[in-house]
C-alpha cells in the first residue's frame, strides 16, 4: 500500500512556506528554500531506507536525504549472504530492492548533501544542505554510517570487494581455505583475525609496531590460535593482483625499510573506523570512539534526534542490526511526535 500524505497538525508542509529560520542559516538576502516535514532521515544506507519504509507505512510526512545513490555500504560490498531471506545477493541488488521497497510505501528520497543539523529552542530541527535548502522537522533520524579508515596504498581501492575488505563478518566466508592478511593492532584487528580463522587456512596479522594496543584477553586468544601468525614491524605499501582479485602485499619493515612480498588472496584492514557524526552541531552523548549513545528507542541525548546503524554504540554493526535500529527508531518517532503534539495541546502525557 502506498501511503497518502498526511500533514502533521500544527505544521505547514510542502514548499514555499516562510517559517522561522535561525539567523545563522539564512543567506545574505534571507532567502532560502525551506521545506517542512514531520521527519527527516539523513543517510540512505540500509538503516535510512528501512526508516523511510517504516515512516511511509506510518503515514508520516518524511524525507530521506542522501548525497549519492541510496545503498550506503551495500554498494561497497560485492556479495551479501547473511541477510535473512537472501542466501546470496549482490550488495547493489539488495540496495535497489530496499530503495524500491521504501519508494513503494511513499518514501520521498532526495539527492542532497547535508551540511548541518541544528536543533532550535522550539524543538524543531533545521537540516541544511549544500544546495541551499533548509529542511525543517520536529524529528530527525541520523543514519549517516561511518567510514573505515583506509590504508591509502596503491591497489587498495582497486581490489576493494575483490580481496580487500573492511568487514570480517560480511566477507570472511568468501575466503574458505585461503591465506589472508589482517592489518592493524587494535581490538578490531585482533578480534576479527580470530574470527577469520573459521574460514581461512592461514591468517597473517600485520602490525606496524612490535606490540598490540588490543586488550590482553583478545591478544591471548590470538596468540593461542595455531592458524594465526603475527608479522611485527611491517607496513603494507602496495596491494597487487590479477583481474580476478588480490594476490599479494608488498610490505616494508618499519625499522629497516626492507621490502618483502607476502602472498595473500584477502586483506582485511582494521585500522580504525570513524562514525559520521560531524553534521550534528551541538553536544551529544557518545563513547570514547565517537559512537552515538542512544536509549532503547534509538533516541540520542538530543530530544527528537534519533540514530540508527553503524554510527551508534553497539556490539556489532551488520545490515541486519542497522535495519533493526531503524525499525525501532521510525516507530519511536511516531510516538515522539504524538507526545509532542499532545504536549503542545497542553495535555499531560506519561512518558
Ligand atoms: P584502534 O584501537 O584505533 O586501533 C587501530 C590500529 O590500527 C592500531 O593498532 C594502529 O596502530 C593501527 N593503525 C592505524 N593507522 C594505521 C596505518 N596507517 N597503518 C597501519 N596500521 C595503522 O581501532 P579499532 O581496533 O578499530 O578499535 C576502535 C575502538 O573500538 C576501540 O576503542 C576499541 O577498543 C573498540 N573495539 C572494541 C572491540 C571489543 O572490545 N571486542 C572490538 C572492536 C573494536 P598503532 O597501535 O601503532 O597506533
Amino acid at each position: 500500500m502506498t501511503g497518502t500524505r498526511r500533514p502533521f497538525p500544527g505544521l505547514r508542509c510542502g514548499k514555499s512556506v516562510a517559517p522561522y529560520i535561525s539567523p545563522n542559516l539564512t543567506t545574505g538576502n534571507g532567502m532560502r528554500n525551506v521545506e517542512v516535514f514531520e521527519l527527516i532521515i539523513v543517510g540512505g544506507g540500509p538503516a535510512g531506507l528501512c526508516a523511510a519504509m517504516y515512516a511511509g507505512r506510518g503515514m508520516l510526512k518524511a524525507v530521506l536525504l542522501e548525497r549519492g545513490v541510496p545503498g550506503g555500504e551495500l554498494l561497497n560490498t560485492e556479495w551479501i549472504d547473511d541477510y535473512p531471506g537472501f542466501e546470496h545477493v549482490l550488495g547493489r541488488e539488495l540496495a535497489q530492492k530496499m530503495t524500491s521497497h521504501a519508494a513503494a510505501f511513499g518514501a520521498d528520497i532526495r539527492q542532497e548533501n547535508v551540511e548541518a543539523i541544528v536543533r532550535r529552542d522550539d524543538g524543531m530541527f533545521e537540516v541544511s544542505t549544500t544546495r541551499g535548502t533548509i529542511y525543517l522537522a520536529p524529528a530527525v533520524i541520523l543514519t549517516a554510517g561511518g567510514t573505515p579508515t583506509k590504508l591509502g596504498v596503491p591497489g587498495e581501492l582497486e581490489y576493494a570487494g575483490r580481496g580487500v575488505s573492511y568487514c570480517a563478518v560480511c566477507d570472511g566466508a568468501f575466503f574458505k581455505g585461503e591465506t589472508i592478511a589482517v592489518v592493524g593492532g587494535g581490538d578490531a584487528a585482533v578480534e576479527e583475525a580470530e574470527y577469520l580463522t573459521r574460514y581461512a587456512e592461514k591468517v597473517y596479522v600485520i602490525h606496524r609496531r612490535d606490540e598490540f594496543r588490543a586488550s590482553k584477553i583478545l591478544q591471548e586468544r590470538l596468540f593461542a590460535n595455531p592458524k594465526i601468525e603475527v608479522i611485527w614491524n611491517k607496513q603494507v605499501r602496495e596491494m597487487t593482483g590479477t583481474p580476478a582479485g588480490l594476490q599479494s602485499l608488498l610490505l616494508e619493515d618499519s625499522l629497516t625499510g626492507e621490502l618483502t612480498t607476502l602472498a595473500a588472496t584477502g586483506c582485511f584492514v582494521f585500522i580504525g573506523f570513524r562514525p559520521n557524526t560531524g553534521l550534528v552541531k551541538e553536544h551529544f552523548a557518545h563513547d570514547a570512539g565517537g559512537y552515538i549513545v542512544t536509549d532503547d528507542r534509538m533516541m540520542t541525548s538530543i530530544p527528537g534526534l534519533f540514530a540508527a546503524g553503524d554510527l551508534r554504540v553497539q556490539l556489532t554493526r551488520q545490515v541486519t542490526t542497522a535495519v533493526g535500529d531503524a525499525t525501532t527508531a521510525a516507530i519511536a518517532v511516531e510516538k515522539y511526535l504524538k507526545d509532542r503534539q499532545t504536549r503542545a495541546l497542553g495535555v499531560k502525557v506519561g512518558v
